[in-house]
């Protein structure tokens, strides 16, 4: 089985592959599984030893990205100190984000720009989910209409799917919600909306695609955005009043949905992992329900209030709350 172990014991020997000098990505053996000890009330963390021994319990640790390690405006004050914590304990970890805006070696330049290095392979996007949905769904050679920055597009090209423009009168197999940056909004919605209302009215298929289903995201100093999700709940709301009952709703890859929950663990190649995150609905969520712990921080999105949280369900809850 070619398990990250392997993976990743094969590319220390072979550091030039990332070009790094790094022994980021060697996990060590497990101490804990996942299921082993869950606890009903979040463990607080408030230290840096804290964070140390925390991620020590685990093989890999899955980093959450916006609100977790960068914002719009660079990197989060205390990135370094959480990838720090967890190559010091010698264990490995991915970069799971929603993010399907940019390819993994866009993000790797970008991170390093920041001064973060990470090498393409630690990435797990949404948009890298795509080929294995376009195999699945027999939409290989689908002509996609797709919203977001040219990153995005390439990701449909890598599955499979041939990208049309998104104009009046075109016509689309499916339909690619990736991002909501590299179109002009209101223009670009009409015209899917427009294809979309003809294709169902004549009785087409037309295959519904949303890699990352955020809504809301970090733009930094106190300022949020919002994101894809919020553009497929406005095309599934006017889907919905021109076809009561069809429940024509868009298939959603990225956090809180199962599919990069499995990814992580396919190419973690272990269960014992834990997410890092910000968001609650998404990270938290969506880690607990796919059998995962999880540590809330507090940087970025959700806030951790025991009077208001703890009575939420499990596995909606958080199992650690990081303080920095
Ligand atoms: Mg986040």
């Amino acid at each position: 089985m070619d398990s990250v172990l392997s993976r990743w014991s094969r590319t220390r020997s072979a550091d030039s592959v990332f070009g790094l000098g790094l022994g980021y990505y060697v996990p060590m053996p497990a101490k804990r599984s996942v299921n082993d000890n869950p606890a009903p009330e979040p463990e607080v963390i408030a230290s840096m030893s804290g964070i140390a021994d925390l991620v020590a319990r685990y093989d890999v640790v899955l980093l959450d990205a916006y609100g977790v390690l960068v914002n719009s405006a660079g990197l989060m004050p205390n990135a370094r100190t959480l990838v720090d914590a967890i190559t010091g304990q010698g264990r490995g970890f991915f970069v799971v984000t929603n993010d399907a805006s940019r390819l993994p070696q866009t993000l790797t330049a970008r991170f390093q720009r920041f001064g973060l290095p990470i090498p393409a392979e630690a990435f797990i996007t949404t948009g890298s989910l795509l080929p294995g949905y376009f195999a699945d769904n027999a939409l290989v050679g689908a002509r996609c209409m797709v919203l977001g920055p040219a990153d995005s597009e390439s990701y449909v090209r890598a599955a499979g799917g041939q990208v049309v423009p998104v104009e009046a009168g075109q016509d689309c197999d499916a339909v690619v919600v990736c991002d909501e940056a590299g179109f002009s909004f209101l223009d670009t919605l009409d015209n899917v909306l427009s294809a979309l209302y003809r294709h169902f009215d004549r009785g087409d298929q037309v295959a519904l695609i949303q890699p990352n289903p955020d809504l809301i995201y970090p733009k930094g100093n106190n300022a949020y955005g919002f994101t894809s999700g919020a553009i497929t709940l406005i095309l599934e709301a006017a889907l919905a009043r021109r076809y009561p009952g069809r429940d024509l709703l868009f298939a959603r890859l990225g956090k809180p949905h199962r599919p990069i929950f499995d990814q992580a663990r396919r190419l973690a190649g272990t269960d014992s992992l834990l997410m890092i995150g910000d968001q609650l609905e998404t990270d938290i969520a969506g880690a607990r329900a796919a059998g995962i712990d999880a540590a809330l921080v507090t940087t970025g999105v959700s806030r951790w209030d025991p009077s208001l949280h703890n009575d939420s369900p499990s596995p909606g809850r958080p199992t650690h709350v990081i303080r920095f």
